[in-house]
C-alpha cells in the first residue's frame, strides 16, 4: 500500500482477497503496509483485481516457494525478543547449556556457569529425539521443571526442544523458546501446532534439507501467526565424514539475503567434537550469524548425550573471550 493508506483502504484489499478465497497476512512494521495474499490458486488470479483498489501501490507475485519468510514480504530484519535480549539485533546472542537435562545439580550448576561467561539464554533438552529408541530419551516434564528452577535461580531464560505436537502446550507453558529439531523440520503437524502460539521458535535446519525447503517450513510457523521465528543452521549431511555434519557457513549470507528472519548457528551438532567448536563458532560470527547455540556440560565425560561435542565451562569461557574481538570486527557486540 502507498504510505499513509487508510485503514479502510487496507480493509478493502483484505476483504477482496478473502472474497476470492485467499488468506491474508499483514506486515505493518513500517510506514508502508504490505498485504500478503496467500492461497494455492494465486497464479490464476490477475494482479489487476488488486491494482485497481485505492492506495494500492504495487502488486508483486512472490515467485519463490516460500512467501512470509521472504524479504519480498518483509524487507526489514525481524528481531525476536526473549528475556530482555533481542535476537537479530546488533548483539550476538549466545545460547548455551547441556544437550540434555540430566539432574538438578547438573542443570543448576551449568546455568550459573554459562551465565557467568556471558550467555544470554540457556539450553537443555527435556524431550530428546534420539536416533536409537534404547538411548536416553530425556526427563520430559521433570526436565522442564528443572529448567524452570535453573531459570529462577540464575535469571536466564531457556530454550528447549519439543518433539511431539501434543506436547507443544506443555512446553510452551514453561519454556521461553521452543526448539524444533533437525529431524522435525518438516514435521508439519508439529510446525502448525507450534505456530499457533506466540513463543519464539528456533527452527533448526533439517540435515538433508535445502535452504528453500527450510524457509518454506518456516512459512508453516509464520502462516499460523507466530512471527517470532529464528533459523538455526546446524550442519547438513554430505560425503564428508571427518565431522558429524558439514556446517553450511554460506547458508548465513544466503539466508540474510533471502529472508528477514534472524539466523543463529549451532556449531556443536555440526562439529560432533568439542575441539572443532571454537573455530566454527568464530567463522559463524564472522559470516554474520545473529547468535550461537552451543552445548556446554559441567562434566562432558559423564554426559548422557553428546558429551564428545560438549565444551567444558572453562573452554566455553575461553571461547566467549575469543569471540568478542571477532564480533567487534564485524560491527557487533556479544
Ligand atoms: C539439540 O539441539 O539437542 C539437537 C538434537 O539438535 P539437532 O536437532 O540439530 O540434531
Ligand atoms: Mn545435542
Amino acid at each position: 500500500m502507498v504510505t499513509g493508506a487508510s485503514p479502510d483502504e487496507v480493509k478493502a484489499v483484505v476483504d477482496r482477497a478473502k472474497s476470492l478465497g485467499f488468506t491474508v497476512q499483514l506486515n505493518e512494521g513500517t510506514d508502508k503496509k504490505v498485504i500478503a495474499v496467500l492461497g494455492s490458486n494465486t497464479g490464476q488470479t490477475q494482479t489487476g483485481v488488486f491494482e485497481v483498489l485505492p492506495s494500492v501501490e504495487s502488486v508483486t507475485r512472490i515467485m519463490k516457494p516460500y512467501k512470509l519468510a521472504s524479504r519480498e514480504f518483509k524487507t526489514k530484519d525481524t528481531t525476536v525478543a526473549c528475556g530482555g535480549v533481542k535476537i537479530g539485533g546488533n548483539q550476538i546472542i549466545v545460547i548455551a547449556g547441556p544437550c540434555a537435562v540430566e539432574t538438578r545439580e547438573q542443570m543448576l550448576q551449568i546455568a550459573g556457569q554459562v551465565k557467568a561467561s556471558g550467555a544470554s539464554i540457556m539450553r537443555g533438552g527435556a524431550f530428546k529425539p534420539r536416533t536409537s529408541p534404547f538411548s536416553f530419551q530425556g526427563l520430559a516434564k521433570t526436565g522442564l521443571e528443572l529448567l524452570a528452577e535453573a531459570r529462577e535461580q540464575c535469571g536466564l531464560p531457556f530454550a528447549t526442544e519439543v518433539v511431539d505436537p501434543h506436547d507443544v502446550a506443555l512446553v510452551a507453558e514453561t519454556a521461553d523458546i521452543l526448539q524444533i529439531g533437525s529431524r522435525n523440520m518438516q514435521n508439519y503437524a508439529l510446525l502448525t501446532s507450534a505456530g499457533k502460539g506466540n513463543r519464539p521458535i528456533i527452527l533448526k535446519r533439517g540435515f538433508a534439507c535445502t535452504i528453500t525447503e527450510w524457509l518454506t517450513a518456516a512459512d508453516y510457523l509464520l502462516a499460523e501467526g507466530n512471527k517470532n521465528v529464528i533459523l538455526c543452521e546446524r550442519g547438513i549431511r554430505t560425503f564428508e565424514d571427518s565431522v558429524r555434519f558439514s556446517l553450511d557457513i554460506a547458508a548465513i549470507p544466503v539466508l540474510k539475503k533471502a529472508s528477514h528472519l534472524p539466523v543463529i548457528v549451532d556449531p556443536s551438532h555440526a562439529a560432533g567434537h568439542y575441539s572443532l567448536v571454537p573455530a566454527i563458532s568464530k567463522a559463524a560470527v564472522a559470516a554474520g550469524a545473529d547468535g550461537l547455540l552451543i552445548e556446554v556440560h559441567p562434566n562432558p565425560k559423564e554426559a548422557l548425550v553428546d558429551g564428545a561435542q560438549s565444551l567444558t565451562p572453562v573452554a566455553f569461557e575461553k571461547l566467549m573471550k575469543e569471540l568478542r574481538p571477532i564480533a567487534e570486527s564485524v560491527g557487533r557486540t556479544i
